[in-house]
């Protein structure tokens, strides 16, 4: 396979702007599960930015559960991620969910996300395959470590190299936590291919009082970044609330994560 260690022995290190995920250092993507206007992310986008995030996050397309929660702005959000890129300096990454927006999306974004719904839709990972942007390719709910890696081989085998893997919590019986964040698949996938690997905690738990210590579980598992939502106001986030850190917590999260970095 082509993301395999026996292909390539080497680290995969994918750049986006100056930031380079798989090259030794912790990368922290941060923002709210969704752009909800534009005043409140370009706000959350310096919150984060001054804690240390290296990349914004902020969703557009949302894959919501249920067709009457809020879907994203669009477009729309688009434009404001655009915007808080030119602000903040910063890379941003959103998710594409239609193979049809890839080319539109790339227009506005530094880094694609492939949401973990859409983590074995073959024809959207064909056509973020045909594109040179980098790829955030998120484990399915209920995909093997196997499947997870057929899934990044379809991108890779369509052209696309700049694949980072995101392990995001799977679905288990246990139901005090939204999914069971699979840490031991940090070293297992570090050591079957050479791509980047990134932990999301905020999905992974679905608590907010669980994402820090995860962050730094992960940390310690040998991650290259981490994925995190952050809100000013989680009570009022229109999705993911429970699971977002507040500015603050996130600064502490911070904190502590370039601790456990700095041990291991
Ligand atoms: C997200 O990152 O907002 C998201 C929907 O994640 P996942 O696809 O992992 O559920
Ligand atoms: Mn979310």
């Amino acid at each position: 396979k082509l993301c395999s260690r026996e292909f390539k022995g080497e680290d995969t290190v994918v750049r986006v702007g100056d930031v380079e995920i798989g090259g030794g250092e912790l990368q922290v993507i941060a923002g709210p599960c969704a752009v909800e206007s534009r005043e409140g992310f370009l706000e959350v986008a310096e919150m984060v930015k001054a804690a240390g995030a290296t990349v914004l996050r902020g969703g557009a397309f949302k894959p919501r559960t249920s067709p009457y929660s809020f879907q994203g702005l669009e477009e729309e959000g688009l434009k404001i991620l655009r915007e808080a890129r030119q602000l903040t300096g910063l890379p941003v990454i959103t998710e594409v969910m239609d193979p049809r927006l890839v080319s539109t999306v790339c227009e506005y974004v530094d880094v694609l996300q492939i949401g973990a719904r859409n983590m074995q839709n073959f024809f959207l990972l064909r056509e973020v395959g045909k594109i040179k942007s980098p790829v955030v390719l998120k484990r399915g709910p209920s995909a093997t470590i196997e499947e997870w890696l057929m899934a990044a081989e379809y991108i890779i085998s369509s052209g696309n190299t700049n694949v980072i893997l995101c392990e995001r919590g799977i679905r288990t019986f246990e139901t005090y936590t939204r999914n069971t964040l699979d840490l031991a698949a940090v070293p297992l996938v570090k050591q079957l291919t050479h791509l980047p690997v990134l932990v999301d905690p905020s999905h992974g738990t679905g608590k907010w009082k669980l994402v820090g210590p995860m962050a730094c579980a992960a940390v310690a598992a040998g991650c290259d970044g981490l994925m995190v939502e952050v809100h000013q106001n989680p009570s009022e986030a229109l999705s993911d609330g429970p699971q977002s850190l507040t500015p603050s917590n996130f600064e502490r999260m911070m904190e502590n994560v370039r601790r456990v970095f700095e041990a291991v």
